[in-house]
This record gives C-alpha cells, sequence and structure tokens, in this order.
C-alpha cells in the first residue's frame, strides 16, 4: 500500500532522509520510534505530500506521490493523519468538525455526513460530545475527535504523529484504546509513538529510525526483548 524506494530527502542541505526502503502492506500496523530529530515526522508527511521527497520513489496504492499529475486532494482523502496536536476548530462544534471535510471534499449531505459523524463519535466512545465545543472536552476527548474527524473521510490509510504525546497520563489510555481497536479491525496504520504496550499489543512491526536512516524493522516482541543495533538498545534505554 506504501512504498518508498531509496528514498533521500534534504532541507538545503541537511539530508534528513537517508535512502529509506520501507513498504507497507494492507491491514498492517507499523510502528515508528526513534530520538527525537530523526524524520519520524518527516517521513509520515512525506506520505500525503505534506513535504515531498527529494530522490528515490514514494507510491501509495500504485500512485506516485510525488508525480505532478497525481491528484494531492484525492491523495490525502485516502489518507487520514491525527497529530499531536489535535487542530480542531475551536469556534466548531464536534459535529462541525467532523462533517466539514465530509461535505466539502467528498460531497456528502449535511445529514449523511452527520449519520456518519454519530457513527464515528460512538466508535471513539463520545456519542454524547456531538454538541460540545472543542475547549468544552479533555484532551483525550478532543484527540478522540481529531480520529472521528480523520475516519469520517474513510481512509485507506491512517497515519498517526505521536498522538498521546500533548496529553495528560490519565487520558492517554482512552486514546490509545481507540487506535488499538481500530488496528483490530484491519486498519492500516502507520503510528509515530513510543507508547510500547501498544506497539506490543497491535504492531506487526517496529521501525527504529536514527538520524534519517532505518536502522531496524523488527518484530515487536524480538525488537523490546534484544534490539540488534547499539543505537536502539541505547534509544531504549532511555525510554524505559
Ligand atoms: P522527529 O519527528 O523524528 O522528531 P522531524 O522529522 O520533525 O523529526 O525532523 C527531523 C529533522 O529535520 C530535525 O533536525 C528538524 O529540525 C529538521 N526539520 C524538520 N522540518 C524541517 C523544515 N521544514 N525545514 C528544515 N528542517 C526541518
Ligand atoms: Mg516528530
Amino acid at each position: 500500500m506504501i512504498e518508498f524506494k531509496h528514498a533521500n530527502k534534504y532541507f538545503g542541505d541537511f539530508q534528513v532522509l537517508k535512502d529509506i526502503n520501507l513498504t507497507i502492506n494492507k491491514g498492517e500496523v507499523v510502528v515508528i520510534i526513534g530520538p527525537s530529530g530523526s524524520g519520524k515526522s518527516t517521513l509520515l508527511r512525506c506520505i500525503n505530500r505534506l513535504e515531498t521527497i527529494s530522490e528515490g520513489s514514494l507510491t501509495v496504492n500504485g500512485i506516485e506521490v510525488n508525480n505532478k499529475n497525481t491528484d494531492v486532494n484525492k491523495l490525502r482523502r485516502e489518507i487520514g493523519m491525527v497529530f499531536q496536536h489535535f487542530y480542531l476548530y475551536p469556534h466548531k462544534t464536534v459535529l462541525d468538525n467532523i462533517t466539514l471535510a465530509p461535505i466539502k471534499a467528498l460531497g456528502k449531505s449535511k445529514e449523511e455526513a452527520q449519520k456518519i459523524a454519530h457513527a464515528y463519535l460512538k466508535k471513539v466512545g463520545i456519542p454524547d460530545k456531538a454538541n460540545s465545543f472543542p475547549s468544552q472536552i479533555s484532551g483525550g476527548q478532543q484527540q478522540r475527535v481529531a480520529i472521528a474527524r480523520g475516519l469520517a473521510m474513510h481512509p485507506e490509510v491512517m497515519l498517526f504523529d505521536e498522538p498521546t504525546s500533548a496529553l495528560d497520563p490519565e487520558m492517554i489510555g482512552e486514546v490509545l484504546d481507540v487506535m488499538k481497536s481500530l488496528a483490530k479491525e484491519g486498519m492500516t496504520m502507520v503510528v509515530v509513538t513510543h507508547e510500547m504496550g501498544f506497539a506490543r499489543e497491535v504492531a506487526d512491526r517496529i521501525i527504529f529510525i536514527d538520524k534519517g536512516q532505518i536502522l531496524e524493522d523488527a518484530d515487536p516482541a524480538e525488537f523490546y526483548k534484544a534490539p540488534k543495533e547499539e543505537r536502539a538498545k541505547l534509544f531504549l534505554s532511555r525510554i524505559l
């Protein structure tokens, strides 16, 4: 579904991604970990073309992401993204936040979009918050709204960039639970997170990235038990 081949990316003279070769299959849950500044967010952002790779190739569902003929809006409709900060519209209700894109980008009627939004609010466990404003709900609930908003577009794949790292500790579990249930339903997911419990329970693979390079692409159980790379060992010893 997602395939990087010999992908490099530079910000000016600085090479942020180095010879990335990575294939993610439909239904897989892939967790990306690595030190701050190692290129994790950039890697994710290349997938929906918030950033572009400088060299090599990247395809999503066989479509060349960086081909100038590729319809970026269409590509982004296939790819849901959830960020560390939720980026909900503060002056819109939860329901309006979720229905906005389905109405504007998919041409759904308001009624249909609302029906879908209610279904996903139920799925993320906050069916009663449809008419609340973001400031009236907790951080964990806001992040669940952001997930529902992504799902309402019926994406082929969901990207998560440290979705729990801005949350108070007591709210992390509720967001991870939603993500776990998505994973178990077969959603293709690429998740940047250091939450080991999540990775152990649902990830098919762990990708360890350091200084722009993929150093390990491993089974979670094996990775956490005994990472092969020295830098991965050091990294784990610091976060555990
Ligand atoms: P991570 O998510 O692993 O913390 P990032 O992908 O955000 O890492 O960043 C990787 C490196 O690229 C960092 O050194 C960061 O400062 C740099 N970087 C990220 N975005 C830009 C940008 N738009 N312009 C220049 N440098 C950037
Ligand atoms: Mg990041």
